[in-house]
């Protein structure tokens, strides 16, 4: 299988002294980087309960130990607490590289820290990849797309991207991380994956982290109004983080570079966003309008027929279903930061 075959020390795990997980599968020793963050997190829940070895990298810029703790007495969990932009070395078969801030509000924050993360983290960690010959995934974005005009878009869009906006930061450094990744597979022969990740949610987003799902839910919660950017005829694609989940270790575990698109094609306005999350949240709910950002882009959808093909994958959990299964993880999460405030 494919797995055989990127085991660290051509399968050995001898000087590891890893051990079979299952008939014909070592256990693989795993690097996720940003793992401590919403995504990378689910990941890692993920790959440990398959019966591998995970090390996690993180500089907890955005992650919380909190979204891992229930990993801290797993012999085959480690955390290390690092900045991807300087050089680490390690022993490992595979790479899921995730470190980077995702959202607008954090990406934006120190844009210049951002680009160094993407261009020198990732640089670094393909550095990494081609020094152990371990296999490397990145996690890009369908902010490569910019304000597509293609739609749905397809991964052969080359995309509509401001080079010198307040979202280039992050657009730019995961179009160079792209770069760098095919540059470092056509030289030097590392076994890449790009995946070109679709707005996805669910439980362990940052409470105030300034993304649409995720200020909705917690408006919803603490009885304040939705605020709706601009007039909410944007639309976007909202993936849940299983299917995501799903998506990656398919794509790790197959034989396509990529890039695939991972996300959800079911498409919303942020007014319909608004009505889902009333729906299944609390009826009484009310929305205010806000003043929109800079180069928001008008709409994004995934054309996810690659995906499907070549790595028979596709996401199973509609807006309506996954949008519930937040909602306890939050309703915790503002109940104690409330008691912490003495209220
Ligand atoms: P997140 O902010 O929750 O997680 C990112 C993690 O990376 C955090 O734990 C953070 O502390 C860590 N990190 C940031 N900079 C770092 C650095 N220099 N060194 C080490 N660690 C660092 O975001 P997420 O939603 O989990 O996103 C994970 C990845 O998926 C990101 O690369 C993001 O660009 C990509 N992605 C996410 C979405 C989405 O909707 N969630 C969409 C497209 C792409
Ligand atoms: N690197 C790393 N860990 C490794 C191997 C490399 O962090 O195990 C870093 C290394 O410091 C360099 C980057 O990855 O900054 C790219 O490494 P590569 O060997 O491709 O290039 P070079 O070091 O020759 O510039
Ligand atoms: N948005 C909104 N209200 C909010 C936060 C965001 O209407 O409280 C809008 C935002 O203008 C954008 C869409 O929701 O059109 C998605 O924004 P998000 O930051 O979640 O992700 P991205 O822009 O990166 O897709």
């Amino acid at each position: 299988s494919s797995l055989s075959r990127t085991t660290f020390n051509s399968g050995g795990g001898g000087k590891t002294g890893r051990v079979p997980v299952g008939i014909g599968r070592r256990r693989l020793r795993i690097v996720v980087t940003g793992g401590a963050g919403f995504v990378g997190s689910h990941l890692v829940d993920k790959l440990i309960g398959r019966g591998d070895e995970v090390i996690v990298i993180d500089n907890f810029f955005t992650g919380r130990k909190e979204n891992l703790v229930h990993l801290f007495s797993n012999p085959r969990f480690e955390l290390i607490r690092h900045d991807v932009v300087e050089p680490i070395l390690l022993e490992v078969d595979q790479i899921y590289h995730l470190a980077c801030p995702a959202s607008p509000v954090h990406y934006k924050y120190n844009p210049v820290k951002t680009i160094k993360t993407n261009v020198m983290g990732t640089l670094n960690m393909l550095g990494l990849a081609k020094r152990v010959g371990a296999r490397f995934l990145l996690t890009s974005t369908s902010e490569v797309y910019g304000d597509p005009l293609e739609h749905p878009q397809k991964e052969t869009y080359w995309g509509n991207v401001n080079p010198i906006g307040e979202r280039s930061c992050y657009d730019e450094g995961k179009r160079t991380a792209e770069t760098l990744a095919m540059d470092y597979h056509r030289g030097a022969g590392v076994e890449v994956r790009i995946a070109r990740i679709f707005n996805t949610y669910g439980p362990r987003m940052c409470l105030d982290d300034g993304r649409v799902v995720s200020n909705f839910v917690a408006q919803t919660i603490r009885k304040h109004p939705m605020t709706v950017y601009g007039d909410g005829k944007q639309t976007r694609s909202f993936q849940y983080v299983s299917d995501l989940v799903e998506g990656l270790v398919a794509l790790m575990e197959n034989d396509h570079v990529g890039p695939f698109n991972l996300g959800n094609p079911g498409e919303f306005t942020m007014l319909e966003l608004a009505e889902v999350v009333k729906e299944v949240i609390d009826p009484s709910a009310t929305i205010e309008f806000r003043p929109n950002t800079a180069d928001d882009p008008h709409k994004r959808k995934p054309d996810i027929s690659k995906a499907k093909e070549l790595l028979n994958w596709e996401p199973k959990i509609s807006l309506r279903e996954g949008l519930p299964r937040m909602v306890s993880d939050f309703r915790n999460r503002i109940l104690n930061e409330d008691e912490g405030k003495g209220l």
